[in-house]
């Protein structure tokens, strides 16, 4: 027995003095890290309500029937059109799911708005989806939550339409990541009228069409102000479009504000106030990317999965090679984790929101602070669909082989429409950062029961479960516990070697990200799975699929934790704490059939011939 698994199993066994109350963690973020798999329930999409089921076929059609025939045209700058269907989407009610209804919107659940953008998806076109979905998320949201009536009255009701559209200005020449370094200043004039806004804001989605632009700017010293700028007040100009990599067909300009006359009425929020506007609405933007990129995602398998069928090459379909199939089935693994994510946040999030008093004076407040702090939830939905549609495209692209190189053929373009998900809301390092640095914040301000979990699973790495050991799913519950411990006991020694510095330590703070998005994708997919009815297809279809996900998502969060042990702790002390982890893991003897299984999930795919675990 080595000296630290002496001092994990000698350490006080009281083990209900730090019991966890999970209930009371329902709908709390970051809550997946400490409620055990059978412990906690989740949200998925087999939850939809009528409500969400019906946006959803509406959203499909609209897609299917309106944005498909004019893929080709939307592929490339086309304002008319695009402000043809923008308004029609407007007319559906798909611009206003977030605004009020009493400024035309319907006021619907965060769900639902998540549902819309998705089944657009199947329009196949990345550039109207910028487009709409910068509008409904960073350019509505300030002004939901921070106008006051006359805002709300006078923008709301035709951006919600569709007749107006709305763009969001943040960024600078010198800030982008470091979005609040900017530049840009509002002066008050003399007679207290107007403020007078100088500066340069670039990359501004919707920039040349809008109407209505949120944009931020100086007003002292340490001190960012949000103001509503109209298109027609003097001093706003428009620069020329960008000349993209993709996303050829959405509106890319930058802003100047020379002398600029803003009206005091618009300012948006409080003076001072520009910080926490300019980042809150990037909270949504961010899950909801991440559910549109996973849709992108599946439509992609189904494009990939028509062609591969019809390729022959060695007198067979492609579609018999391994090595073919491996990357279906990878495909298909990679969406539904994106899925499992995007649900569960938007469903933790409703939650909450439901049992808040709409007609309280801080509802809004409200709303931010519970969407603030599913903040880890939100990145790793950014990063797993960014990622997931990455992945994919470039999959596909190779399995059009030569044809994916043609213009001609769809993949050409996906591939580099994709690449821009991962810079925009927030770059994919700049999120693991947030996932990173909100995890440790949550573990030393105690802010979840983390460092109970860790003083628990020192006493018992591997708990017991209520789980039926002949459950189809024990082996896979029983090694995400094993991986909640992993996980806690890496944060724990994190914090004891670095503690605060470890902000800034991104050598390990990447990693550990990394750590939690698998973790993250282990214990929901496992959750979700346990939610299922009985012995439905469905319930078949995505065990293959979620032991896949369990068993490559493991590997990856040991070789995680030995990257940063062997980082943070001198090689003997390192060594010894990779052996113990392993021998708690080698009890639990733990053997996947990962090609097998990959296998089953090729025939799914053959036997559908598209991403087939949308069933709800
Ligand atoms: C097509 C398009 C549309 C856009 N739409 C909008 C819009 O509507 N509104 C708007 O305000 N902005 C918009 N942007 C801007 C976008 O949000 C920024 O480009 C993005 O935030 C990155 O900023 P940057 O380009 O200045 O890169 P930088 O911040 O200079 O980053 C460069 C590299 O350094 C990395 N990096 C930076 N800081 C750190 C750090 N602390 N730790 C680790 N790595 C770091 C980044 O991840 C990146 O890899 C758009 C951009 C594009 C290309």
């Amino acid at each position: 027995m080595t000296e630290l698994t002496k001092i994990y199993q000698n350490i006080n066994k009281e083990k209900d003095m730090i019991s966890i109350d999970h209930k009371s963690l329902e709908g709390v973020g970051g809550a997946f890290i400490t409620v055990k798999v059978d412990e906690g329930k989740i949200f998925s999409r087999e939850q939809f309500s009528d409500q969400h089921k019906m946006f959803s076929k509406a959203a499909v059609e609209f897609g299917e029937n309106r944005i498909m025939p004019e893929r080709q045209a939307l592929n490339v700058l086309n304002k008319n059109l695009t402000l043809d269907i923008f308004k029609e989407m407007g007319e559906l009610g798909f611009l206003g799911i977030d605004i009020p209804e009493e400024y035309g919107g319907l006021a619907l659940d965060k769900t639902t708005s998540c549902i819309v953008v998705e089944s657009l998806s199947s329009g196949r076109n990345a550039s109207i989806l910028v487009t709409m979905s910068a509008h409904t998320g960073i350019a509505c949201l300030p002004i939901i939550w921070y106008g006051n009536k006359d805002q709300k009255k006078k923008y709301l009701p035709k951006l919600s339409s569709g007749e107006w559209m709305g763009a969001y200005a943040l960024t600078e020449p010198n800030a982008g990541s470091d979005a609040l370094s900017g530049k840009t200043t509002a002066v008050l004039n003399e007679k207290g009228t107007h403020y007078i806004l100088n500066g340069t804001k670039i990359y501004i989605t919707n920039g040349a069409w809008s109407d209505v632009v949120v944009t931020f700017a100086k007003t002292g010293l340490n001190e960012y102000t949000s103001f509503i700028v109209e298109k027609n007040f003097p001093g706003f100009i428009i620069g020329s479009e960008e000349k993209k990599m993709g996303i050829k067909g959405s509106s890319t300009v930058t802003l100047f504000f020379e002398n600029c006359e803003v009206p005091v009425e618009n300012v948006l929020g409080e003076i001072g106030q520009g910080n926490a506007i300019a980042f809150n609405g990037l909270y949504v933007g961010r899950y909801k990317l991440g559910v549109v990129t996973a849709g992108g995602a599946k439509y992609a398998i189904e494009e990939a999965y028509n062609f591969a069928k019809e390729r022959e090459q060695f007198s067979r379909s492609i579609t018999e090679f391994g090595m073919v199939q491996k990357k279906f089935a990878n495909m298909v693994v990679s969406a539904w984790e994106a899925d499992s994510l995007n649900y569960m946040t938007s469903g933790s999030i409703d939650s909450r929101l439901s049992k808040l008093d709409k007609s309280s004076s801080d509802y809004y407040n409200r709303v931010q602070q519970i969407i603030e702090e599913h903040g880890i939830e939100a990145s790793i939905c950014k990063i797993l669909g960014s990622e997931t549609l990455q992945k994919t495209t470039d999959e596909a692209l190779q399995i059009f082989g030569g044809a994916g190189f043609i213009e001609e053929y769809p993949f050409a373009t996906m591939y580099r429409d994709e690449r821009i998900n991962r810079i925009f809301e927030g770059t994919n390092e700049i999120n693991r950062l947030i996932i990173g640095s909100y995890t440790l914040k949550k573990a030393i301000n105690e802010e979840a029961p983390i460092r109970n979990l860790i003083l628990q699973r020192k006493v018992e790495w591997n708990p017991e479960l209520k789980i039926e050991e002949d459950c189809n799913i024990y082996h896979e519950a029983k090694i995400c516990e094993y991986y909640r411990s992993l996980l806690v006991m890496v944060i724990d020694d994190l914090i004891l070697t670095m503690g605060q510095d470890l902000k800034s330590e991104q050598w390990v703070l990447e990693p550990l990200a990394d750590m939690v998005i698998s973790f993250s994708v282990m214990d929901t997919g496992i959750k979700r799975f346990l939610q299922l009815d009985g012995k439905t297809k469905l319930n078949e279809e995505m065990l293959e699929v979620l032991k896949v996900s369990v068993a490559e998502r493991s590997k990856e969060m040991s070789l995680l934790s030995e990257k940063i042990w062997i980082s943070i702790y001198d090689e003997e002390v390192a060594k010894e704490k990779i052996i113990v982890s392993k021998q708690y893991f080698n009890k639990l003897e733990y053997y996947p059939n990962i090609i097998g299984l990959k296998k089953k999930i090729m025939k799914r795919v053959s036997h559908y011939g598209k991403y087939y675990l949308d069933k709800e």
